[in-house]
């Protein structure tokens, strides 16, 4: 119980530089000096982070300040004889995995990585990869909209490019916010998860003095299915440009199977410009989803080991029910900034990603199955094979990345483990205290009930791959 009030302090490491390059791609280094410390509710300055519960906060700051009248409550001096005056809630915010108290980042960013130049060139990219998904889509619809022949392919580009967009405007969007509001980095908006502060402070839990790649696996693996999509997309270029499709005169030739659909110029620049568009999506975009789900499994990651320390917080400061249930409201907070944007962005990449393998899927059979024109669909089938490994790799790239970083469909069961963990450590010592912390923690996070769309689009879209008949098959007319 009693509070040994020595700091051990340490320094940040430097990041590992795979982390410094995959975050460079998502614009998270904008040459604003990290500041990863962040004072607990009661002592930062009211209302300076829009805080959930304020109606209680005065009532406790009240108590509080008798509890413990000889704690400044307010100060946001980080220089390092401050810290001995901090509140333990405080300084419990800012231990790494060893305990230390890391509150100095001067060493984990090197300035050639963390300036305003590298900062916009980022921005450029990423917002490079939103215009080129929105470009390409735009394409689509304007020549594939009402053509019921093409409803298929055009549905099974729609899911795989709707979810590089949703990806690609979370990253743009959460940047440009940052530019714009220039909200402090502690303060709870969802754009805050792309910042560095947010970072630096998920990543401090998963360090100690040495700083190995967290999930190294997962970012190496992801960014090399990358690549290899984007050599496929080479390789079916270079098969779209050598079969002569962009020449319209010579499609007359082929036309044995009734399945082809008249090429006219118009519909060969189409092609070109959405062959073109497709290549700088696989090129810039991939690598940018990859590394934002490998960032997604970081944080989660960094939240999980937080999470473990503070139930080392709570065993240690048993029985201080409001230090305690500060403690809980700050990594909850933490907690529910990244859960803000996967509820929204889960179940969309979900049901779509769902959605596109079945339309693919239905285009299979359809394919290989057919036997009103044998020796025709044969053919189809081989042409067609490249495309079709390719279209597989990259519709389960967009939806297993995602599901491995997330664990699930949410990050809601790392609150849950977090829950049973706490109920754990009761004891009949302080059977009160446990009692309202253990209340106070299950009102903090009511059970959320989101709308499941992915059971409903899967059923619908096997509904869509099986009545649609007369479909354009052959996907090399087309392009990649
Ligand atoms: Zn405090
Ligand atoms: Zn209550």
């Amino acid at each position: 119980m009693e509070d040994s009030r020595q700091v051990v302090q340490a320094k940040s490491p430097a990041w590992p530089r795979a982390l410094l390059a995959s975050w460079t791609l998502l614009g998270v280094f904008k040459g604003r000096q990290i500041d990863a410390t962040k004072p607990c509710m009661l002592c930062s300055p009211a209302g300076s982070n829009g805080d959930k519960l304020d109606e209680d906060a005065q009532a406790q700051r009240d108590k509080e300040m008798d509890e413990n009248a000889n704690l400044p409550v307010r100060d946001n001096i980080t220089t390092e004889e401050s810290l001995d005056s901090r509140c333990p809630v405080c300084l419990s915010l800012l231990w790494n995995a060893d305990g230390m108290v890391v509150s100095d980042y001067t060493d984990a960013v090197p300035r050639w990585v963390n300036n305003r130049l590298v900062g916009s060139l980022s921005l450029l990219f990423v917002s490079l990869y939103l215009v080129c998904c929105v470009g390409t889509l735009g394409w689509y619809f304007y020549e594939f909209w009402g053509d019921l022949r093409q409803v298929t392919h055009f549905v099974s580009f729609l899911s795989y490019g709707g979810i590089l967009l949703g990806v690609a405007w979370v990253c743009t969007a959460s940047n440009v916010l940052q530019y714009v509001r220039r909200a402090p980095g502690n303060s709870c908006r969802w754009y805050n998860v792309l910042h560095a502060d947010y970072i630096a402070r998920r990543l401090r839990c998963l360090t100690g003095r040495k700083f190995r790649l967290p999930a190294s696996m997962f970012l190496t693996l992801s960014i090399l299915w990358a690549v290899v999509n984007v050599a496929f997309q080479v390789v079916s270029l270079v098969q779209f440009l050598n079969s002569g499709n962009l020449k319209p005169e010579k499609m007359s030739s082929n036309t044995t199977c009734p399945t082809v659909v008249p090429q006219t110029a118009e519909y060969a620049v189409f092609v070109f410009v959405k062959t073109f568009l497709g290549m700088v999506i696989a090129a810039i975009g991939l690598p940018i989803y990859a590394a934002f789900w490998h960032y997604v499994l970081v944080m989660r990651k960094g939240l999980t080991a937080e999470l473990n320390l503070v139930l080392v917080f709570v065993k240690n400061n048993e029985g201080r029910v409001d230090w305690c249930r500060r403690r809980v409201v700050e990594i909850h907070r933490e907690v529910s900034l990244l859960r803000r944007i996967l509820v929204r962005l889960m179940p969309f990449i979900v049901a779509t990603g769902v959605l596109g393998l079945t339309v693919h899927i239905s285009w299979n059979y359809n394919v290989y199955s057919d036997s009103e024109h044998e020796k025709c669909q044969k053919n189809l089938a081989k042409d067609n094979l490249i495309i079709n490994i390719f279209i597989f790799s990259e519709k389960f790239m967009v939806l297993f990345l995602p599901l491995l970083a997330v664990g699930g469909l949410n990050i809601d069961h790392i609150w849950q483990q977090f829950t049973y963990a706490l109920s754990r450590l009761k004891n009949s010592d302080h059977e009160e205290f446990w009692d309202r912390l253990m209340h106070f923690t299950k009102e903090l996070d009511p059970e959320h009930k989101d709308i499941d769309l992915t059971v409903v689009l899967a059923v619908v879209s096997l509904y869509l791959g099986r009545n649609l008949t007369g479909q354009q098959l052959d996907y090399t007319k087309s392009g990649a």
